[in-house]
């Protein structure tokens, strides 16, 4: 029988599976008949290793000093020079040894996994280990879906190899596993349909059905919603509001200054100014461009409305026309829908969204294509914050101009400012903070259709704006001790939307950002990792719950009279359900096991009951 050479309590190095990294691990015991050492990481984690992955501390230290920096993986031409410039790339005494290279070629130098060890930099510390160095990590997640194949294969590799998971989780583990492998035999382009086909029992919106009464059930709403707030009275027993002529409805002037609006904005997006970043991977591994002026576009809009007014453009024509104006966004964003859904037939598989379904009607309302683009120009992209969301403040400010006119005020009421100010800083906010959007949910999984031209174009700028259009023919007086107290609460409701979306950001773009040091993470099979602890582990979706906050604020300032402007916090806590809803099922589909994990580890959510 051989002897232990490492005995239990006994603080060693182990290798992380699949790496060439080892950390510090304490040996809690061998099994007599596998030999395998289990041992305990820092934050708990326990691994069955082989003996000859695990080196004592001082013989690592002495190859420290000695390594080669033979590397295959840094000999690759622009990989190599992107790594090089890596503020998380290893020092030089950590590179691989060359039987440690041996070991990675065996396995066909799948995965390239370099991980940070231990001591390298408190940001690891106080994450599980084996939490991957970024620029390796980033590579994994951005890989095309025949890297993933080679990931997954590389994970089973692993499990058959190494207990990965506590005992009680490996049965499910494997049917994980195994699942994963049945993908991977079919050819490529099989498994990109699968991935991208949503089963008719998984649509959303209540399928075709729900997506036809959507865009039915949409538009009537916002135009009773317009209309109630033209009533002296908008209260619900005056329900319905009086119907205008239908000769009224239609300006074709005001079509021109929506076209006119959208082609503005369409030009300011094109000028080349602003930085060019890439987006998150597609499934086919390529990585499209995007320019981030939406903040220089503000500026610009900005300059044009100030220019209108100076020239005494008379901007209450829009208030006058408001029902016209969100009727002819309506006709415009359907024509977009149909060019979109038209466009779509003729895209490719790699460049259709995961959610679309081979129902026509869902298809059209749920969108297609991902990433619509002519040439350079993403429909898509511009859409989701230029037109509307500029379009919402300047409609604000139309309305603060309005309020001041309607009610022969010389100066804006108290109530006209905060709602005016808090939404503008919310705009601003997004505008400054435009990279995030490339991983949001709208961005990565939407297709582009009715529900984003729609909720883009009209639902945003004329139901968001709803309170400041109340506000001008329903005035209300705000105290100043009330005011402080909406003030409180729009700002905490700020911090934790911006704290959490900063946060995930940031940990998104640089995993191994010194700033997120702190901070526990979850590894997941897919290359990105989940954090456990901050914000995200407070509570899930922290960011929904802060925008939530805020969302009552907008309304708060209105007063108490009627239900109509905390119209919005209601549809948006709709919204938020249903949004959190999808994503969690999104994400369990895309962690798996890993995503359960997180789930015991922050059991909170902002919506306990609701599902
Ligand atoms: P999130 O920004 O919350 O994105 C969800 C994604 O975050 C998940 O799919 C997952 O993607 C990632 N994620 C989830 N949990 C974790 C975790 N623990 N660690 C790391 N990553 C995690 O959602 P949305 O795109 O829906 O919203 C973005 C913002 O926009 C929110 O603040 C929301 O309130 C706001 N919003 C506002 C609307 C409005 O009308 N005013 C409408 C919709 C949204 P992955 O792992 O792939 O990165």
């Amino acid at each position: 029988m051989p002897s232990r050479k490492f005995a239990d309590g006994e603080i060693v190095r182990g290798r992380w599976p699949g790496s060439s990294l080892y950390y510090e691990v304490e040996v809690l015991s061998q099994d007599s008949k596998s030999h395998l050492y289990t041992v305990k990481y820092k934050d708990g984690t326990e691994l069955e290793l082989k003996e000859s992955d695990i080196k004592p501390l001082t013989s690592f230290r002495q190859r420290k000093s000695g390594s080669s920096s033979s590397s295959p993986s840094r000999r690759r031409g622009s990989r190599s020079r992107s790594r090089s410039r890596s503020p998380g790339r290893p020092p030089k005494s950590t590179r691989r040894s060359a039987s440690q290279h041996a070991e990675i070629k065996d396995k066909k130098d799948i995965l390239e996994i370099n991980l940070t060890p231990l001591k390298q930099s408190a940001n690891s510390i106080s994450r599980y280990n084996g939490e991957p160095d970024r620029i390796e990590r980033n590579d994994i997640s951005h890989r095309n879906i025949q890297d993933k194949s080679y990931l997954s294969q590389e994970s089973s590799y692993l499990a058959t190899q190494y207990s990965l998971r506590p005992r009680k989780e490996e049965i499910k583990f494997e049917e994980l596993i195994s699942k994963e492998e049945r993908n991977l035999v079919a050819p490529k382009s099989i498994r990109t349909f699968e991935m991208t086909a949503t089963e008719p029992e998984d649509l959303e919106f209540g399928g075709g059905f729900g997506a036809f009464s959507i865009m039915i059930g949409l538009p009537v709403m916002l135009f009773m919603l317009l209309l109630m707030c033209r009533q002296e009275d908008p209260s619900l027993v005056n329900l319905p509001p009086p119907l205008p002529p239908l000769t009224d409805l239609w300006e074709t002037r005001v079509f021109g200054i929506c076209l006119l609006w959208f082609f503005l904005q369409a030009l300011f997006h094109l000028l080349p100014i602003g930085r060019v970043v890439e987006g998150t991977p597609l499934c086919s591994g390529r990585r499209l461009k995007y320019r981030l002026n939406g903040f220089y576009a503000f500026i610009l809009t900005s300059v044009v409305i100030g220019t209108s007014l100076y020239w005494g453009i008379e901007l209450y024509y829009v208030y006058e026309h408001f029902l016209q104006f969100a009727i002819a966004a309506t006709v415009f964003s359907v024509a977009l829908s149909i060019y979109l859904y038209v466009r779509s037939l003729k895209a490719s598989k790699d460049e259709l969204s995961p959610g679309k379904s081979g129902n026509v009607i869902y298809d059209f309302f749920i969108g297609r294509e991902l990433n619509p683009r002519i040439g350079h120009f993403d429909l898509k992209y511009f859409c989701e914050l230029r037109p509307g969301l500029i379009g919402w403040v300047v409609i604000n400010l139309i309305m603060l101009l309005a309020e001041m006119k309607v009610q022969h005020r010389e100066t804006p009421s108290l109530a006209m400012i905060l709602v005016n100010s808090f939404q503008l800083l919310y705009v601003l906010d997004a505008l400054w903070n435009e990279e995030a959007l490339l991983t949001t949910m709208d961005i990565i999984h939407d297709g582009f259709g009715f529900m984003l031209a729609f909720g883009d174009l009209v639902w945003v700028p004329f139901v968001y704006s709803l309170q400041a259009f109340y506000l001008v023919s329903h005035p209300y007086e705000v105290s100043w001790l009330f005011a402080s107290i909406i003030i409180v609460l729009k700002l905490s409701g700020y911090t934790v939307f911006r704290c959490a979306n900063s946060q995930k950001n940031a940990f998104r773009k640089n995993p191994n950002d010194p700033n997120l040091a702190h901070l526990k993470i979850i590894h997941t099979s897919s290359g990105k990792n989940l954090l456990v602890s901050g914000w995200w582990g407070f509570v899930r979706h922290p960011n929904y719950l802060g925008d939530l906050i805020m969302a009552l604020s907008w309304s708060l300032p209105c007063g108490f009279n009627h239900i109509l402007p905390y119209i919005y916090v209601i549809y948006f806590t709709i919204l938020l359900i249903h949004r959190e809803a999808r994503d969690e099922h999104q994400c369990k589909k895309k962690y798996g096991l890993a995503w359960e994990k997180y789930c015991q580890r922050v059991p909170y959510r902002i919506f306990p009951y609701i599902y």
